[in-house]
């Protein structure tokens, strides 16, 4: 069991879902089942045209609003991408950066990932970095090698004073979306690798109250083990995040 005073931050990644009438419901329909829950922070990410309309709708409640991905210039010409400051100024608090599949699919790398969490953290959003190895890096034996590299990569010239903005996420990429999740104790343990890394950078009381939540089809049936553990701090949750009452069920895991 956590022995840490902390609150946990239970994150919902939409991914490409929902378009923005189906936002609202859904936010309805979480709110509807977390109102008064006060012992975790909650937050959903939603796609970028849906942000108006979660903003709208998560206001004056407990949840907060999140988005998926954002660019690191700050303006120019850069089709089709979304700066910090936009973000902001629509009501986004919080920002995914380095999602596998984003790294997979769209080319991220980890300068990229670093870069985007630079301007965002400078923009005052709270960043939630993702990290995580393949399946074939886990078998090799390198899980701790390559979220090490990840985690170290994507803090690179990230003050210390910025560090109460960002969340790290472990994400087993073979876990994401397939059914199948770490073990608590391997999960705990790759988040232990995280928090020394970010101790041997920042320092122990940095890494003491650092948010790293594990993500990676966590659900309503196996929250509860994994969010006891002592290294895991929250959750970023995919596919259970669209169900309102397997969402609820995680947040109360968290209480
Ligand atoms: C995710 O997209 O970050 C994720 C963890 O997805 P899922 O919960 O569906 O595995």
């Amino acid at each position: 069991m956590s022995t840490r005073k902390k609150r946990k931050v239970i994150a919902g990644n939409w991914k490409m879902n929902m378009t923005p009438s189906e936002a609202k419901e859904l936010i309805s329909g979480i709110y509807s089942r977390i109102k008064g829950k006060k012992g975790c922070d909650v937050v959903v990410c939603v796609p970028f045209v849906d942000i108006p309309v979660a903003a709208a709708a998560t206001k004056g409640t407990i949840i907060k609003l999140g988005a998926q991905n954002v660019h690191f210039e700050q303006k120019g010409a850069y089709t089709g991408e979304i700066s910090a400051s936009m973000l902001k100024e629509c009501g986004v608090q919080y920002v995914i950066v380095g999602h596998s599949e984003r790294r997979e699919y769209f080319g991220e790398t980890d300068e990229t990932v670093n870069k985007r969490a630079k301007a965002a953290l400078e923009a005052g959003l709270n960043v939630i970095i993702c990290v995580g190895e393949k399946l074939e890096e886990r078998e090799a034996g390198i899980t701790g090698e390559v979220v090490s590299r990840q985690t170290k990569l994507a803090l690179q010239d990230i003050p210390v004073t910025m560090m109460q903005n960002v969340i790290i996420a472990y994400e087993p990429v073979w876990a994401i979306g397939t059914g199948k999740t770490a073990s608590n104790e391997d999960a705990d343990e790759v988040c232990g690798i995280i928090r020394a890394v970010v101790s041997g950078k920042y320092g122990k009381s940095v890494a003491r109250g650092l948010v790293i939540q594990y993500g990676g089809s966590m659900n309503a049936k196996n929250c509860e083990g994994l969010l006891a553990m002592n290294n895991i701090d929250g959750g970023l949750i995919g596919g259970a995040s669209l169900k309102p009452d397997d969402f609820a069920v995680i947040v109360n895991a968290a209480q």
